[in-house]
């Protein structure tokens, strides 16, 4: 594998989808926009466009931060078609999620099912806030390409 490159050098770095909240958010707005495109066979743009809107939808219906802004949204449909980043089936709750591409995921656990053990003082209001998106993230919405 590649190294990657130091840190510092692109606006963001893959590693942050795959930091814990960040992650579940990251997720739930890739599983979206990947079966717009797979399943509904939007084109790019409109699936983008498409897949944030629900995303923001939901994450204000759950009252959540979003996290995942507009431009890290893009980044992160840009970082798959690089391919830097895969989804990972989680093998305890079967969600996908974001992962670094070719990591080794026959035994991936997800965030939400394995939280940090090292947790600040954001941990408690964090876990509610994975715990309300994790659902989705698995479940997802019934998404239509936008007319
Ligand atoms: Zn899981």
């Amino acid at each position: 594998m590649a190294c990657p490159p130091p840190k510092g050098m692109l606006p963001f770095s893959t590693d942050w989808f795959i930091t814990w909240l960040p992650n579940v958010h990251a997720s739930l707005f890739y599983n979206v926009f990947r079966s717009l495109r797979k399943e509904q066979q939007c084109e790019r743009m409109q699936a983008f466009v498409t897949a944030y809107r629900l995303y923001s939808e939901q994450v204000s219906i759950d009252q959540v931060e979003p996290v995942l802004g507009l431009t890290r949204a893009w980044t992160l449909v840009r970082f798959f078609e690089s391919d830097l980043l895969q989804l990972s089936a989680c093998t305890q709750c079967s969600g996908h999620f974001v992962a670094h591409a070719h990591s080794p995921d026959h035994d991936y656990v997800c965030g939400i099912c394995m939280p940090p053990s090292r947790a600040g003082k954001t941990r408690k209001r964090r876990e509610r806030e994975a715990a309300q998106l994790a659902p989705v993230a698995i479940d997802l919405p019934a998404a239509r390409c936008a007319s």
